[in-house]
């Protein structure tokens, strides 16, 4: 099982100048399932050039309505799907995403929608698919039916908070993570409404004890304030493994699977 960064930049800045890349990330043999979560600009280009297929995707999954988050979408569901032409794949978002709500989304369009299977997930719902189960979680952020995702196989979860401030509900829906990637956008004490900045995260680490945080989505004052000084802040005042993501990172996350010892280094 496989996790790739087919980005590590996130929030508005980030995004328009390119200072990091924005496709989202990809989780390839989770039960034998290839996911895309949050593919923003870049994310098809970023998938070639990282060595991944669009073609091979089971699934794409849109945690919330901003362009960071879903604008590669649709044309990644014409890739899942053979150019719309094979009844394949599944399609996974917010109630906004998918439907619209108020003057958020919808994201993707009518026709789009039309071929994949597409599963609407509010905070608290679940799909499963085979021994895979994904679960959608509290977020509080601009768009108010923003997820997170956790996916559970067996007994691994990976759990990704998407974008939201701190909330306590955060520390209770994703307490079983082994990995925890989050959405970090400013350093240090900097808190931007709705979203987390590095001492929040830090927070939600002492909280949930993930074998293995990842800071991700990083901000323009994140990225220029270096973020891997930032992880290892976090680091070191929790003793857990911490790393923030950089545009193309690969792990395998079979390293951090329950009965198996974690990876000193990577
Ligand atoms: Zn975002
Ligand atoms: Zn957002």
């Amino acid at each position: 099982m496989k996790l790739t960064f087919l980005g590590s930049g996130g929030g508005r800045f980030a995004t328009r100048t390119q200072k990091r890349m924005t496709g989202g990330f990809r989780i390839d043999n989770i039960d034998g399932m290839n996911l895309h979560i949050d593919p923003g600009p870049g994310a098809l280009v970023r998938t070639y050039q990282f060595g991944l297929s669009p073609l091979k995707l089971n699934g794409v999954l849109v945690s919330h309505s901003h362009t960071d988050h879903y604008s590669d979408a649709e044309v990644l569901i014409e890739a899942m799907t053979r150019g719309m032409t094979r009844k394949k794949g599944f399609l996974i978002g917010s109630k906004s995403v998918i439907d619209g709500y108020k003057r958020w989304g919808p994201c993707i369009s009518q026709y789009h929608k039309s071929i994949p299977k597409v599963n609407v997930l509010d905070a608290g719902e679940s799909v499963k698919m085979g021994k895979l189960s994904i679960t959608a979680t509290t977020t509080k952020h601009g768009d108010p039916k923003a997820v997170g995702f956790k996916f559970k196989v067996d007994d691994f979860t990976i759990s990704y908070t998407s974008d939201t401030g701190y909330i306590p509900e955060l520390a209770k829906e994703h307490e079983d993570a082994d990995v925890l990637i989050a959405s970090v956008i400013r350093p240090g004490d900097d808190r931007l409404h709705g979203h987390l900045c590095t001492n929040d995260f830090a927070k939600l680490v002492e909280e949930i004890s993930p074998k293995l945080g990842i800071m991700t989505h990083l901000g323009m004052k994140l990225i220029m304030n270096n973020p891997d000084q930032e992880a290892e802040r976090v680091r070191n005042n929790t003793g857990k493994q911490i790393i923030a993501a950089y545009d193309g990172m690969k792990i395998d996350l079979d390293d951090f699977r329950p009965k198996q010892q974690t990876l000193d280094e990577f």
